[in-house]
């Protein structure tokens, strides 16, 4: 079924009315300013709730900041500006850097202002794989890659061929200049005069000078898992970029100049600068235990909820449903 990542309506209008049925009453707190956290917080708000968004960050985005980061997702940054012009128009409460404890449900009910329910929106956070070596400076999580508050040296191993390996290899490799419509045409081999038989040019294929390894632990084809209609493209970029992917990979141990790994029976050691895990990510849950203590209605979403395969298309479907169905 077609559908759209930012309108969970796309494709399913006469399941859900363009405006949003009315009269919902009450105080909720949304945790979390990522994409579940802000189309939950919108939808309430557009239904009639007093909202409150709590995001710890000084920014709303969560992991989408960092998606914007890759080459070709520069977009995104609309969808963060279109979340808060409309969280600002529909009166949305929205407390940055404001990281919500569970206490603050007893806090609000103190004031005589309580919370009717939670939704706790509250994302995921990179998973560090457990190889011996793992808390050595070499080694570092792929946020803290994309933030730029680690600046990876020239000779790097990314651990984890999934989605985000992908894009991770994508902004390390990515020559500069090749963001622009010209350098986009020259590394395709696309004729931009249109004086070249078939429109086609010499490809030009500038490095950026890195060496980059690729490693997953599966057997078979890294990136087979990648979205089918651009999967292609993301393999056949890397692959122009000399970027090593490796399949069949044994983590053997991160050593302070490098990475000991075994593929089919052979040991080798890769001498690196880093080390980045892209190796899956963990859900954000942990006081929801103790918010449910207080008796409160509480509702997890998005990254929250499960962290394998989110994207943000579900964080936002699932926080448009979950606000859809009071
Ligand atoms: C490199 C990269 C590329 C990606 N590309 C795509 C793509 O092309 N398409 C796509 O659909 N998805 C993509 N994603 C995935 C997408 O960004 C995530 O799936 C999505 O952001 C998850 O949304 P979330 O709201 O559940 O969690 P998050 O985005 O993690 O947001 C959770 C927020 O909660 C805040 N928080 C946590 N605890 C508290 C607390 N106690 N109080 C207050 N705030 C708190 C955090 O600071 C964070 O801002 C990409 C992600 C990355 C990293």
């Amino acid at each position: 079924m077609a559908g759209c990542v930012v309108n969970p309506r796309a494709g399913r209008e006469t399941e859900f009315t363009k405006a949003a049925p009315q009269g919902l009453e009450g105080r909720y707190a949304v945790v979390g300013g990522g994409p579940a956290g802000m189309s939950t917080a919108l939808e309430l708000a557009k239904r009639g709730a007093t909202v409150d968004l709590y995001e710890a960050q000084e920014k709303l985005g969560g992991q989408f900041l960092l998606a914007h980061q890759i080459p070709g997702k520069e977009e995104f940054a609309e969808t963060l500006r279109y979340y808060q012009h409309e969280l600002d128009r529909h009166g949305v409460r929205i407390h940055l850097g404001t990281r919500f404890e569970p206490t603050d449900v007893g806090a609000a009910q103190d004031k005589g202002d309580p919370f009717k329910a939670v939704a706790w929106c509250a994302g995921i956070r990179p998973r560090v794989p457990s190889i011996p070596g793992n808390d050595l400076p070499i080694a570092v999580p792929y946020d803290k890659v994309l933030t730029g508050e680690v600046e990876v040296g020239q000779r790097v191993a990314l651990i984890g061929a999934g989605g985000i390996g992908f894009d991770v290899a994508d902004f390390l490799s990515h020559p500069h200049g090749e963001e622009t419509v010209d350098g986009f045409r020259k590394s395709w081999g696309i004729d931009g005069t249109l004086e070249h038989d078939g429109g086609l040019i010499e490809p030009q294929r500038p490095s950026n000078g890195r060496t980059l390894y690729l490693l997953q632990r599966k057997e078979g084809k890294p990136g087979k898992g990648l979205g089918k209609t651009t999967g292609w493209i993301h393999r056949l970029t890397l692959r122009f970029r000399g970027v090593k992917a490796i399949p069949g990979v044994t983590y053997k141990a991160i050593e302070p100049t490098g990475l000991r790994i075994e593929v089919g029976d052979k040991e080798q050691f890769l001498e690196l600068d880093n080390v980045v895990f892209c190796s899956g990510q963990l859900s954000n849950n942990e006081p929801v235990a103790a918010l449910e203590a207080t008796g409160i209605p509480v509702t997890v979403i998005g990254g929250a909820k499960v962290a394998y395969g989110i994207d943000a298309e579900r964080a936002i479907r699932e926080g448009f449903e979950w606000a859809r169905s009071l």
